[in-house]
């Protein structure tokens, strides 16, 4: 894949749609410009990609984005060999082309990742700024424009799948908590066309079920499926029964806990 090429596949060409909720876009453009990687701290469905999105859009840079899952390997960022018609190919990965011809690279839910990829990271995020590729023996010095983000969701962490203190240091972090009443109704009208009243009342419902965590919840309920429970109002679904599908049915499988969030659900929406 030549330069242009990668900038037609992954570029962002429509602005999305992001509602700030503090002085993120400031702080992320700082850090873009110092060639400084960031972490993305937060509970899932706050509007971290969206956020990622929307920083690539309004740098005029490609992004390539990566969910880590427990099998990602090295190869799958960094590239491989591929047979084709007698040949072996070099294909290089996501990482490779944001590196070689600049771009963010989000790596969604890092820790998931295999630990081989925590020397490629390390290489890259520290004053070398360089992508060793061993298969080839290439040394590739990372193009101005590029930058690395990583994902993570400090609820889920464990002893076993945390980054390392190594690997933390080198970045600066932004914490993405679950948005505050106003910013969250902004974002839901916004993002369903439901009305500033109606998309008050569902951000104050979010906001007393998130009080759940911790008694039986693990999480409370994120903006993503506020929004799913507003899109689904919008195509004719009664709130009572958009937020028992969405919310109460999704977070939990436990029925005490579900009923819990159902009487909420019902002091905002019950008869
Ligand atoms: P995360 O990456 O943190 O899991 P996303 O960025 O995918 O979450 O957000 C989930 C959805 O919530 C988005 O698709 C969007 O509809 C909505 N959303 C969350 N935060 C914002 C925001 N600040 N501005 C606009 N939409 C948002």
């Amino acid at each position: 894949m030549n330069e242009n090429e990668f900038r037609e596949r992954f570029g962002v060409k429509a602005e999305p749609n992001y509602i700030p909720q503090d002085d993120e876009v400031g702080m992320f453009l700082a850090a873009f410009r110092s060639n400084i990687p960031m972490i993305l701290k937060g509970p899932t469905g706050c509007g971290k990609t969206r956020f990622v999105q929307y920083m690539a859009y309004r740098l005029k840079v490609p992004l390539v984005t990566v969910s880590c899952h427990e099998d990602l390997t090295a190869a799958d960022l960094v590239g491989r060999f591929l047979f084709k018609d007698n040949q072996t190919v070099w294909q290089p990965g996501p990482l490779t082309l944001a590196v070689r011809y600049g771009g963010l690279c989000y790596l969604d839910e890092i820790v998931e990742a295999r630990k081989d990829t925590t020397v490629i990271i390390h290489s890259l995020t520290d004053d070398r700024r360089i992508l060793y590729l061993d298969k080839t023996g290439e040394v590739i010095r990372a193009h101005p424009d590029f930058m690395m983000i990583l994902s993570y969701n400090p609820g889920y962490q464990s002893i076993v799948k945390d980054l390392k203190q190594s690997t933390k240091q080198r970045f600066a972090s932004l914490i993405f908590p679950h948005p505050c009443l106003e910013v969250e109704t902004e974002i839901l009208a916004s993002e369903t066309g439901l009305s500033r009243e109606e998309s008050a009342r569902l951000a104050e419902m979010g906001s007393k079920i998130r009080e759940l965590k911790g008694f039986g919840l693990d999480e409370g309920v994120g903006t993503r499926l506020l929004v799913y429970v507003g899109r689904l109002v919008k195509a004719g679904l009664s709130p009572l029964d958009a937020c028992r599908c969405c919310i109460s049915q999704t977070l939990t499988d436990e029925e005490e806990i579900m009923e819990s969030i159902n009487n909420i659900v019902n002091l905002y929406y019950g008869d």
